[in-house]
């Protein structure tokens, strides 16, 4: 979270005087109208969150720049040390993720049939012959399912979220659970699925229900490590939402495993991410248990 704070606070800095002055101004209403403890108004939480993507993109832009000048990906020291969402939800930072978003019809096609190449390439590799009936549209076939596959790289948190962001005074938690997650592993390129359980304690503004497994499966569909993956949720929500507490648990299994490896059918693989008031013991538990993973 720490290139999101800081993104934050330096967007802040670039609020011309103007803003600054209608700003003071709208905080000194929200003052009068709901006290010292209230909430940014909706309105004025959006304007925030477009102020701080408007600052994120203009961070992409350079930093783009100065990939291209270099020819490759940032160096390591310019790298987020913490990993849950770097520069907002673009954590990969390649070339090709920005190519990728940014690409028209022409760039999509080129980039299709570089894949049909690569396929092709994979299938002699393996010892088979891509000429024949069967394998014929195999390589068209699975370039397309591969890019749907990872479509969460084209989609942007703003555009899942789309403004579905609702004044309540709803001060207890909400799960929704048993979200079906299929996901790549990027180690091996081979799926992991199962399921994941969102919660988060409103402070004010709650989400509509369907985004939360809309967000889920933006991250869910890019190259993922299970751990990664549950991070970025939380903090993706912790992000927009700015609630008292989020955790998310995913429980999964890994054909990485199954299929290849150790070759383990019956495991499961658990991880968990707790932000804010989710972290104290006594409110973990109380997810768990309401999410019924808490078998003790
Ligand atoms: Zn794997």
């Amino acid at each position: 979270m720490a290139i999101v704070m800081r993104s934050l606070s330096s967007s802040t800095k670039s609020i011309s005087k103007r803003h600054r002055k209608n700003y003071k101004e709208r905080e000194k209403e929200k003052l009068a109208k709901y006290g010292p403890t209230a909430p940014a108004p909706i309105v004025n939480r959006l304007s925030t969150i477009k102020r701080s993507r408007r600052c994120i993109d203009n961070a992409n832009h350079s930093l783009r720049k100065q990939r291209i000048a270099r020819g490759g990906t940032l160096p390591l020291d310019r790298r987020s040390s913490d990993p849950i969402i770097e520069f907002q939800e673009l954590t990969r930072p390649g070339n090709s993720t920005d190519s990728r978003i940014d690409e028209g019809s022409e760039e999509a096609e080129k980039r299709l049939q570089k894949m049909c190449g690569a396929v092709r390439m994979l299938l002699e590799c393996v010892g088979e012959d891509p000429d024949r009936e069967g394998l014929l549209a195999t390589p068209s076939r699975y370039a397309k399912a591969l890019l749907v596959l990872t479509e969460g790289y084209q989609i942007e948190l703003k555009d899942v979220v789309n403004n579905a962001l609702f004044h309540e005074q709803h001060h207890e938690m909400v799960i929704v659970k048993d979200i079906e997650i299929y996901s790549i592993c990027e180690h091996h390129l081979i799926p992991f699925t199962g399921k994941m359980h969102i919660g988060y304690i409103p402070s004010n503004i709650v989400i509509g229900l369907s985004k939360l497994p809309r967000i889920a499966k933006m991250f869910s569909r890019r190259l993922q490590v299970q751990e990664r993956l549950t991070k970025e949720i939380a903090g993706a929500i912790m992000q927009t939402l700015n609630p008292q507490g989020v955790a998310v648990i995913m429980e999964s299994s890994h054909l990485c495993m199954m299929m290849r490896g150790v070759e383990k059918t019956g495991t499961t693989t658990i991880t968990y991410c707790a932000l804010g008031s989710l972290k104290k013991p006594e409110v973990r538990n109380e997810f768990t248990s309401l999410v019924g993973i808490n078998r003790t």
